[in-house]
């Protein structure tokens, strides 16, 4: 009996021994998620995304995201930080990027339904877990620090790198690109190999004279033949770098056709971000994400360098011999747009978030004097609700405007303020740029507006007012006397001088717009080496700026297109300066 107890207490503790071993493995086997690859989708800003997320059994490994509607570089942008936020934290739990927040969400949505397919216990997945303490950023020694990461910016830090001095670009937003990413139209240059090749005959002067004047000569006439001058180096400089900028078409304000865009009419600022980012990766060049310049040092008259918070709002010293401001305007900051125009108050803005005007306060701190601050240009087609912009192209390219009452009332292809001026004449300050499919099938930038919900379509010209409910009869006469305009060459009725489409076929598309504020013509006063010039008129040593943070390159009015030749033109010239005066 003792004997059998014995036998039977020994097979026990083996029986235990076993389960325990096998329940651990089971344990083990289980883990967070079950190995494997798998897929999700979400809808973005432009259309589906996919996420495809590899996870073992206790990590998410690896995310691959296709987001190929998302507008390229805010897309771009957003998708390195979120794989970036789920990789590190190993959760769900991550804040949206701001500056692209619905791609952003998006993209985590796409990564839940493929995790969702993983077994994981989602619950867990989205509670947030506690975050590791980041070491505060140190100091930093440099040649030259560049403040934002927009199309000014990028150039000016890739010419440092290019001389082989040390750079490090700050940029307080989560992505890079500015309002560069919101570039629309493209490029001006006169004189250049792509007119020729299309048969366009056009001048430097002749570009010259169109710009003061549409700047109401209120242009520094020195920045502008800089402009000028160097526009055609500047597009051969972009598509060396892989740009592909040879398309020429005609923009509001241009004698003869000289805006350069993409080949398939795609909106020219994700390009121009995307080449220039690429360019900066190869270099090396550190861009400091989620950085902020507060202050610019400086020490007897001299700048050394920029008082920055780190992404957790650690402070730091960045100290360089050169800094160069590209902190773009401040269109996006009512109360300066309304301390300096009181009349604007309550536009919506067409500006990304980051359109603050830190640098002109900042640069105003050690004495640079200011040029044209109270210039703000309202771009004439915007959409009421969110203040998205369609470029001006579609005007060029053949779209018309029409008021609620279906109505022509202006030459759609005057400056961008008048065109602003007599639409805010029109019944609730609106009005629809009309289409067709013809201009859809050959305008990238048309085809996405319509694919992103802007726009409402009629097969035909009577469906398309009945839509809009707008008197059937009074479209369909527009209409028909602008094709007969278009056709003859002559518009008797507002002086159009480019009618390149006679709108003849449908479907039709109308999208409904409005102005927004767009650009800052002002900011802090250069002369046409960059360097940013006291209120004593001079200099101040050390400081230099390009972009949309100066005044003076754009006057009154900025014409369509130089916007994109003034930051590259004088990011690199910027850049440039400070190298050849590096002590
Ligand atoms: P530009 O067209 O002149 O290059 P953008 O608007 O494209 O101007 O780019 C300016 C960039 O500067 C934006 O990305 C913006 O977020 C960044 N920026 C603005 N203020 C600061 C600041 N205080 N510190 C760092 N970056 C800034």
């Amino acid at each position: 009996m003792k004997k059998l107890f014995k036998k039977s207490s020994i097979l026990l503790l083996i029986l235990m021994l076993v389960f325990t071993f096998v329940g651990c493995q089971n344990k083990e086997v289980k883990g967070k998620f079950n190995p494997g690859t798998y897929e999700g989708t979400a809808e973005g800003l432009g259309g589906t995304i996919t996420a495809k997320v590899t996870v073992t059994k206790d990590e998410i490994t690896k995310i691959e995201i296709d987001a190929p509607k998302e507008t390229e570089s805010i897309g771009a942008g957003a998708k390195e930080q979120v794989i970036d936020r789920v990789l590190s934290s190993q959760s769900l739990a991550i804040d949206a990027v701001s500056g692209a927040t619905v791609s952003s969400n998006a993209m985590i949505a796409a990564i839940t339904a493929a995790l969702e397919k993983s077994g994981a216990d989602m619950n867990v997945l989205k509670t947030p877990a506690d975050k590791p303490k980041e070491e505060a950023q140190k100091d930093l020694d440099v040649d030259v620090v560049v403040v934002g990461a927009g199309g000014a910016g990028m150039s000016a830090a890739i010419e440092v790198a290019n001389a082989g001095k040390s750079v490090v670009i700050i940029e307080k937003m989560p992505i890079v690109g500015g309002n560069t990413n919101r570039a629309t139209g493209g490029i001006n240059a006169a004189e250049t190999p792509y007119q020729e090749a299309a048969g366009i005959k056009d001048t430097k002067q002749t570009f010259y004279d169109d710009t003061m004047k549409g700047g109401k000569d209120l242009n520094d006439p020195e920045l502008l033949r800089t402009l000028v001058d160097n526009a055609p180096g500047a597009i051969e400089w972009l598509n060396n770098m892989g740009a592909g900028i040879e398309r020429v078409t005609l923009s509001g304000g241009a004698t003869n056709p000289r805006i350069h865009s993409p080949k398939d009419a795609s909106p020219v600022g994700p390009v121009i971000v995307k080449v220039l980012s690429n360019k900066l990766k190869e270099q090396n060049v550190n861009i400091m994400l989620e950085t902020k310049a507060e202050k610019i040092i400086e020490k007897d008259g001299i700048v050394t360098g920029i008082q920055a918070t780190d992404k957790n709002g650690n402070s730091f010293t960045i100290n360089a011999k050169a800094v160069i401001l590209a902190t773009g305007g401040f269109g996006a900051n009512s109360e300066m747009v309304e301390q300096y125009r009181p009349d604007l108050k309550g536009f919506s803005t067409t500006n990304h978030q980051g359109a603050t005007g830190d640098g002109i306060v900042m640069a105003q701190t050690v004495g640079a004097d200011l040029t044209d601050i109270g210039e703000i240009q309202i771009h004439p087609t915007t959409d009421p609700g969110t203040g998205y912009l369609f470029t001006e192209g579609l005007r060029g390219d053949g779209a018309i405007l029409v008021n609620f009452e279906g109505k022509r009332f202006t030459d759609e292809l005057l400056t961008r303020d008048k065109v602003s001026a007599k639409i805010l004449e029109q019944t609730n300050g609106q009005a629809y740029l009309i289409a067709n499919e013809e201009m859809r099938i050959e305008n990238a930038s048309l085809a996405g507006y319509i694919e992103k919900g802007y726009a409402t379509k009629g097969e035909t010209i009577a469906e398309l007012a009945r839509s809009l409910t707008i008197d059937e009869a009074t479209l369909e006469n527009t209409m028909k006397v602008y094709t007969e305009l278009a056709k003859a060459g002559v518009d008797k009725e507002f002086g159009r001088k480019h009618m390149t489409k006679t709108l003849e076929a449908g479907p039709y598309y109308a999208i409904k717009v409005t102005p927004g504020i767009h650009h800052t013509m002002g900011g802090v006063k250069i002369d046409t080496k960059a360097h940013i010039i006291s209120t004593e008129g001079t200099p101040i040593k050390g400081l230099y700026a390009a972009g949309e943070i100066t005044g003076g390159v754009h006057g009154g009015n900025r014409i369509g297109g130089n916007a994109v030749a003034d930051i590259v033109i004088f990011g690199r010239i910027s850049g440039q300066t400070a190298v050849e005066e590096l002590k």
